[in-house]
């Protein structure tokens, strides 16, 4: 512990944690220490040194989805993820920097500024997750939870050259995290290798009684069989790896990556997926019109920060204090959402969407009945440089576009580095596989690292 408040203390300037839980952390590690001598058996994840996501809730401590409309509120309860990892043991040794309300791909859009690659500090650690992931990148934690609604566990991971995993839609409770899509949401884990991701994931997986969501399928032993020598049947999408928007130098290296696993004995083939294009004008009204519910509760009466303004309506009070409290981002999404709710788009918009997701995943499916995986890119490009992007967010969604699939489609999947490309900068691959198959999941992904 002493070692990681030194380090998060030495490395502050990347702003990846937005408090850090010192007396806490040295207090717990010391109880730890006095079990072990008692001769006590201690958790699974003892001394396990983790970093949250300022999206998960943590009783008595302050959350806020790094935005001002949360600022100073504390949490009244544990998220579950975080009640499994501190009854295992684990060491929470703080919160992490996000974008606001886990909107956004590059961390620029905190209410507490963006956290910065610890590779390449001129560059974004990418987000929503950015503080996660730099938290594991620059060993200030050992393992880190972010979460993922369409691709905010993955990107980073890639932008920083770590493991960042996306489960099943249902694999981990959602109960405590705060909602941003919430038929899209996962809590996700970042970790330098596939055995940390898997340890903490065998822990927090599993049903909840306090999320409905949450699957009953029983949790199988993650590690088991993570080292097997099998050799596998991949696929790619030619739609993907052949995207005009995949950076000219990583397409090469992908070709060259799929041409040393057939050397390796395993089998890789390409396949089309027609719908790639459209899977991101889905994911920005699908999960705009859910935030634009979910949002609705920050009202300045029941959370958070509320307007100082004296003497206003009731309708008045509402539109200051949210007005003051959420960043432009969420304001942007807010209007979309409501607009594609709205009774004359509804069909047009909403329905469509809903249409497109139905397609996307029925055809996922059937590729992934076929083959053990499919491998694709993470994201298109590497990190972009601080403020590259966010005069245009059309193009900052688009870059979305390998990412959102598997939370459209509820299915696992996981980047893992692969190689680093001439400006400096790692990029990863992803690996997709069917819904809760987490164990053949981390075994490829092991496999491939
Ligand atoms: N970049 C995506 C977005 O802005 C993903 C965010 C996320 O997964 N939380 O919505």
């Amino acid at each position: 512990v002493r070692y990681y408040l030194n380090r998060i203390a030495q490395l502050k300037h990347l702003n990846a944690f937005l408090e850090v839980y010192e007396e806490e952390a040295l207090t717990k590690a010391q109880m730890l220490d006095t079990r072990l001598k008692n001769g006590e058996k201690l958790g699974a994840l003892a001394g396990v040194v983790i970093g949250i996501k300022d999206v998960i809730c943590y009783k008595g401590h302050n959350v806020s989805a790094a935005s001002h409309i949360l600022e100073g509120f504390t949490s009244l309860f544990s998220a579950t993820a975080v009640e499994r990892l501190l009854a295992e043991d684990a060491i929470i040794i703080g919160n992490l920097n996000c974008d606001e309300f886990a909107m956004g791909s590059t961390n620029e859009n905190s209410a507490f500024g963006p956290t910065l690659n610890a590779l390449d500090n001129s560059r974004v650690p990418g987000g929503s997750s950015g503080g996660s992931a730099v938290a594991v990148q620059a060993d200030l934690c050992q393992v880190s939870l972010g979460s993922d609604t369409g691709g905010s566990v993955r990107q980073p991971a890639d932008f920083c050259g770590i493991v960042g995993l996306k489960p099943t839609y249902g694999r981990i409770s959602r109960y405590g995290l705060i909602a941003y899509a919430s038929s899209f949401d996962q809590i996700g884990i970042f970790g330098k290798d596939i055995a940390d991701v898997a340890a903490v994931l065998q822990v927090i997986a599993g049903p909840d009684e306090f999320d409905s969501t949450a699957s009953q399928q029983a949790v199988p032993d993650y590690k088991a069989g993570l080292e097997d020598n099998k050799t596998f049947k991949f696929a790619y999408l030619r739609d993907a790896q052949y995207h005009d928007g995949l950076d000219a130098e990583m397409k090469d290296g992908y070709i060259d990556f799929f041409e040393s696993l057939q050397l390796l004995g395993h089998t890789v083939s390409g396949r089309s997926f027609e719908y790639l294009d459209y899977v991101v004008p889905a994911y920005y009204v699908l999960t705009t019109a859910e935030a634009s519910s979910n949002l609705s509760r920050y009202d300045g009466v029941k959370y958070g920060h509320r307007t100082a303004e004296q003497h206003l309506d009731l309708i008045e009070f509402y539109k200051k204090s949210r007005s003051e409290g959420f960043g432009k981002e969420v304001k942007r999404r807010i209007l979309l959402g409501t607009f594609v709710l709205s009774a004359g788009y509804y069909d047009a918009y909403y329905t469509k969407a809903q249409q497109v997701r139905r397609l996307v995943t029925e055809k996922l499916n059937e590729i992934l009945e076929e083959y053990d995986a499919i491998l694709m890119p993470t994201v298109p490009s590497t990190a972009f440089k601080l403020g590259e992007k966010t005069d245009d967010p059309i193009a900052m969604y688009l870059a979305d576009i390998y990412t959102v699939l598997a939370n459209l489609a509820g299915v696992p999947a996981i980047s893992v580095p692969l190689s680093r490309h001439s400006n400096g900068m790692p990029y990863g691959v992803q690996i997709i596989t069917k819904k809760f198959s987490e164990a053949n999941l981390l075994h490829i992904a092991n496999r491939i690292m």
